[in-house]
């Protein structure tokens, strides 16, 4: 083999799978420009799961006819002169690769207008290959409209999940950013329904109730703490909301969303023996650090930072988040016995695994059995004992926060987590009841939940489902359904709440409910 530089479109598709890797990578990089040029408004329009079109409209500076071929060059930024600026970077966009890469891998067409201009100016792009600029009429501000996504690249297209995911993906980038400029006004259309749409008013709380509901936006803690560099703002979930999975998780740095984990680790962390093993927080947090602290150039996407003191941050964050925590959370019992309280005990959680898998595994005959009478022997009886071939004999000693039986067994101290040992009792009576024929009750009262964007998306799709198994539940606005009839075993229970949990654990598969629909959903 000879070596040989790479043709300049093979080169630049290369490099465009670096970026673009997906729709929502599309609608990210656009958003991003928008903002970058200063947009009080961006409008936002998905098609076909974003592979048909996506179409980004900004009111912001606009780009003048005459740079408009530069702007979809690659490396053709007017963000960045110099090296040394990188260390300095206060822009998202700097590596002047978005449009170029967009383009390469699409049919894309930016119609743009500087509030100086006369007329606006159009320029197409298809596989990489730029047309001339037109002449049009166009507001101030820019259009950027991609279609057919990858219709050059099939194998791209292949690798692209399923459109209900593809979709989500694009809600919840696009509620990211929502979040982390209140100041700016969204609409977000999917397949021209809206599915997000903010005020712009620059209350971050209005904000999270356009995305989370009025409900769980009320009771998120605000964090504001300020250490030495860093800053630290946004909003965390008290201990007693918690999601399944990490999702919900969000940080901004500098205006900038990155995925680190090792930031989610500082988050659970400061949580720590606050939450059940598994169970995660919502959080959307906002770091503002001294740009020269931080080096955003890492990887295409830019969705990684390194920070040059790396330990101060992590710390940071841990701090913000606890006092957050310590301030909305008074728990005078942790006081007296400080033993509970250091974090260097955040391995005391593996110690209740054997529990947890006991209570949340696979049904054990007649375990739910002596759970449940466990459970009325302890609540009747302070004195009760535990038997069960799994856990040796306890004493019942008392009961904390309404929330853990403490025990005394052979071993040591035991704490029952009473809410987990309960779903487990439900789990199983539900279990017993034959699929199909799962009797269902009449609310009352319907109740109204509100739910974030993506899972309103999800639940929709699964109305059908959730009523074979005794949920009757109706669309009901942007992303509140009402809940008319719960299964008869639910009676008791927050309805409200147990919605909310079969949508999140939709959520962690990525095609739900498909072949064993239902009995997925019962086991949930
Ligand atoms: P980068 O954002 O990294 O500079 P892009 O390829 O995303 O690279 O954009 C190239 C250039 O085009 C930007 O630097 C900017 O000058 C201009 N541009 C792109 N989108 C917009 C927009 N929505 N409004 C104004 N200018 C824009
Ligand atoms: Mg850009």
């Amino acid at each position: 083999m000879t070596i040989r530089i790479l043709p300049p479109e093979v080169a630049s598709q290369i490099a465009a799978g670096e970026v673009v890797e997906r729709p929502a990578s599309v609608v990210k990089e656009l958003l991003e420009n928008g903002l970058d040029a200063g947009a009080r408004t961006i409008v936002l329009d998905v098609d076909g799961a974003g592979k048909r079109a996506i179409e980004v409209a900004d009111d912001g500076a606009g780009i003048s006819a005459d740079e408009l071929s530069l702007a979809v060059s690659r490396h053709a930024t007017s963000k960045l002169t110099q090296a040394q600026d990188l260390f300095k970077i206060s822009s998202l966009g700097f590596r002047g690769e978005a449009l170029a890469s967009i383009g390469s891998v699409s049919r894309l067409t930016i119609t743009s207008r500087q509030a100086a201009a006369i007329t606006g100016a159009r320029l197409r792009v298809e596989a990489g290959q730029a047309g001339p600029v037109e002449v049009v009429g166009a507001p101030v501000g820019t259009l950027a409209r991609v279609e057919d996504l990858f219709f050059n690249v099939p194998a791209r297209l292949k690798f692209l999940k399923s459109e209900a995911t593809e979709r989500r993906q694009t809600d919840e980038l696009v509620t990211r950013y929502a979040l982390a400029y209140p100041q700016v006004r969204f609409h977000l259309r999917q397949e021209g329904k809206t599915g997000l749409q903010t005020s712009g008013s620059g209350d971050r709380r209005e904000v999270l109730a356009a995305t989370y509901g009025l409900e769980v936006a009320r009771q998120l803690l605000e964090v504001q703490s300020i250490y030495e560099s860093l800053q630290v703002t946004g909003f965390i979930s008290p201990i007693a909301m918690t999601r399944s999975n990490r999702r919900e998780i969000t940080f901004f740095v500098n205006g900038r969303w990155i995925q680190d984990p090792a930031l989610v680790t500082a988050l659970v962390q400061a949580y720590h023996t606050m939450l059940m093993v598994g169970r995660y927080p919502l959080a959307a947090l906002f770091l503002e650090i001294p740009p020269e602290l931080v080096d955003v150039n890492v990887h295409p996407a830019k969705a990684e930072v390194r920070f040059r003191e790396r330990d101060s941050v992590f710390s940071g964050v841990k701090r913000a988040v606890r006092r957050a925590l310590m301030a909305y959370t008074p728990v005078p019992e942790l006081k007296s016995t400080p033993q509970w309280g250091g974090p260097e005990q955040a391995d005391s959680g593996n110690r209740s695994v054997g529990w947890e898998r006991s209570l949340a595994g696979e049904p054990v005959d007649g375990q739910a059995d002596v759970l449940e009478s466990q459970e009325h022997a302890l609540l009747a009886s302070p004195q009760a004992v535990l038997a069960q071939p799994r856990v040796p004999l306890l004493r019942l000693v008392g009961q904390i926060a309404a929330a853990y039986l403490v025990a005394e067994g052979p071993d040591g101290l035991y704490l029952v987590d009473q809410h987990a040992a309960h779903e487990r009792v439900l789990f199983e009576r539900f279990m017993r009841q034959k699929q199909g024929q799962i009797p269902s009750q009449a609310l009352l009262e319907p109740v109204v939940v509100e739910l974030p964007p993506a899972s309103a998306r999800l639940l929709g799709d699964q109305l059908a489902t959730l009523e074979r198994i005794g949920f009757r539940v109706e669309g009901f606005g942007l992303h509140t359904f009402i809940l008319r009839s719960i299964p008869e075993l639910f009676i008791g229970i927050d309805p409200a709440a147990a919605l909310r949990v079969l949508v999140e654990n939709f959520e962690e598969d990525e095609t739900p409910l498909q072949a064993e629909i239902e009995a997925k959903t019962i086991a949930r």
